[in-house]
């Protein structure tokens, strides 16, 4: 017997009609890369859109076509994700920070045929666009008086131009909610980067769970700031989210300072706010040095790698916000699991609360994990046992693009495909994932492996230090050894034995780092993230102590 109940499919229009009706006057700001706030709303956001998908037809781009942005956050790159993806077409967020020739690689690899930009990467775009042979269509996200005369461009068009010359009625085509409606391409630190193709129905399913009280918690009495770039992996979903339940959302542009990231939080009161790590240590930076509070921030969503214990005491203890430690990646749309507290940690002393914030948390419904040993056997749920995890769900890969890589899938018992992460992680009692390294970066020492973030986290904890990383060295005996490399506060000073010492009692003798190493910047990759693989090369002459 079938269910009776109307089939509709799960579409990424549904979003922006339903934002429209509900929410129209629900205000959208943005931090303009000309430097000036501009305002709108969801009411208008919906009716660009539809000029958008009106003159992509203009363009005769088809059904399932690449339209791809090089954008930072702001209202038209929001525009662009429901008027692309509304309209059947695909949007492909493009990494700016890439190195410009991964960008052309991956431009052609996706057979982008239009690209939007920032006038911010006019001379990325100038640089590059003789080299992506597919694209036809060059358009600036700029007013049509903005346009430069002679950007040696051919054919570029403003986007005000472009969208202001159609009309703003639309219907918006209903089609299979497993059609493809954008994708995003994993940084590739390992070889060419692939790219993770996002469904209408894995995009809605994904807004649904993100969205949940125990998820980020949206609804719309909240002003979200997502700092998280929209140009990957959709700034954690926030847009669609937002537009499920109608929120205020707040752009910060390109400018993710402290100082200006701060004055858009006040000014916007803004209740929620989600990045990496590095873009709230800015922001941290910023209040300690000037003595300033939050007046409206309750809660601050911090994921791409591991939260420092340090930035969660200091955000709850110092600003009373709290923060919500989240975990996912490219390939699962982005969210796998979110540390929101269940009532037996909400009972626990501080000291134990904290240690149950730092892990990374609890799935949200539809997100199936497990970890498991080198033979695939599942470990348990102690706490203690680590090992390679492995997720499910609707929105998870479950192939990339072009076949890329092959099957990446592995196979159950029962035959169901599970995505191996590349994470390993323990998982306790309660279901709360801990994060312990990423594969290629745990180190192994007399056969015993040595969390990475463990010793970071030991680092960050001490006053003087703005930066850690944890890499292993070879060494003849062990295999191999930590030694943690670590950028100071300004003006601070701690000493190479002060700091090993710091270790003293709070993690196992044979775990503390035999060295440290000073630098002045530790390498970030084009999602803010450590390269340890580029410190690693940067260290190659580096010899362990005593060797
Ligand atoms: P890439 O751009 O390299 O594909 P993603 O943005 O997909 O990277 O990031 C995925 C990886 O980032 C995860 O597999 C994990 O290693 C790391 N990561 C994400 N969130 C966290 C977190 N909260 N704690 C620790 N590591 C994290």
């Amino acid at each position: 017997m079938l269910g009776q109940m109307q089939s509709q499919p799960l579409l990424i229009s549904n979003l922006i009609v339903h934002a429209e009706r509900h929410h129209a006057g629900t205000e959208i700001v943005s931090r303009r890369v000309e430097g000036d706030i501009h305002r709108t709303n969801w009411g208008q956001v919906a009716q660009r859109s539809r000029r958008i998908a009106n003159a992509l037809d203009a363009l005769k781009l088809g059904f399932g076509e690449r339209v791809a942005t090089l954008a930072w956050n702001g209202y038209r790159h929001l525009e662009l994700y429901f008027g692309v993806s509304g309209s059947g077409r695909v949007l492909h967020t493009l990494n700016p920070r890439l190195h410009p020739e991964q960008l052309v690689w991956i431009v052609n690899h996706a057979d982008d045929r239009a690209i939007c930009f920032d006038m911010t990467f006019l001379p990325l775009v100038q640089a590059v666009w003789r080299k992506c042979t597919g694209v036809k269509h060059w358009i600036a996200l700029c007013d049509a008086d903005k346009l430069p005369a002679d950007s040696g461009i051919d054919g570029l068009q403003s986007y005000e131009a472009w969208i202001g010359g159609q009309s703003d009625t639309y219907t918006w085509p209903e089609f299979d909610e497993n059609c493809a409606s954008s994708m995003c391409y994993t940084s590739g630190t390992t070889g060419n980067p692939k790219g993770a193709v996002y469904s209408h129905r894995s995009t809605l399913l994904h807004a649904y769970g993100a969205a949940l009280p125990d998820a980020l918690g949206c609804s719309a009495r909240d002003a979200i700031l997502p700092v998280v770039p929209m140009f990957h992996v959709n700034a954690w979903g926030l847009p669609y989210s937002a537009a499920a339940v109608g929120c205020k959302l707040v752009f910060p542009g390109g400018a993710l300072d402290g100082k200006s990231v701060y004055e858009l939080i006040e000014n916007e009161q803004v209740t929620m706010a989600a990045g990496v790590p590095t873009v709230w240590q800015m922001l941290l930076g910023h209040l300690q040095q000037n003595g300033l509070k939050f007046s409206t921030l309750k809660r601050t969503v911090i994921g791409g790698s591991a939260c420092p214990p340090a930035m969660i005491t200091a955000f709850n203890d110092q600003y009373g916000v709290e923060v919500l430690h989240a975990w996912g990646m490219t390939e699962m749309s982005p969210l796998g699991t979110v540390c929101t507290l269940k009532n037996a940690q909400v009972a626990l002393p501080p000291e134990e609360k904290l240690q149950v914030r730092l892990k990374q948390g609890r799935t949200v419904f539809g997100v199936d994990m497990k970890i498991v040993d080198e033979a695939g056997n599942e470990q348990p749920w102690d706490g203690k046992s680590y090992g390679d995890l492995l997720v499910r769900g609707p929105w998870i890969i479950a192939s990339y693009f072009k076949g890329e890589g092959g099957d990446p899938l592995r196979y159950d018992a029962a035959g169901r495909g599970w995505f191996p992460t590349g994470d390993v992680a323990t998982i306790d009692a309660d279901g709360f994932m801990q994060i312990t390294d990423r594969s290629k970066d745990v180190i192994k020492s007399g056969g015993e492996w040595i969390s990475s973030i463990d010793v970071e986290n030991i680092a960050m904890a001490h006053p003087a230090v703005a930066m850690a990383a944890c890499i292993g060295m070879r060494h003849p005996k062990w295999d191999e050894r930590p030694i943690v490399v670590v950028v100071k506060k300004p003006g601070a000073e701690v000493t190479r034995d002060e700091l090993l010492k710091f270790y003293d009692g709070k993690i196992a003798k044979w775990q503390v780092p035999d060295d440290v190493v000073f630098v002045d910047a530790i390498p970030l990759g084009a999602t803010g993230k450590m390269q340890k693989m580029t410190l690693r090369q940067q260290l190659k002459d580096y010899v362990l102590p005593g060797l």
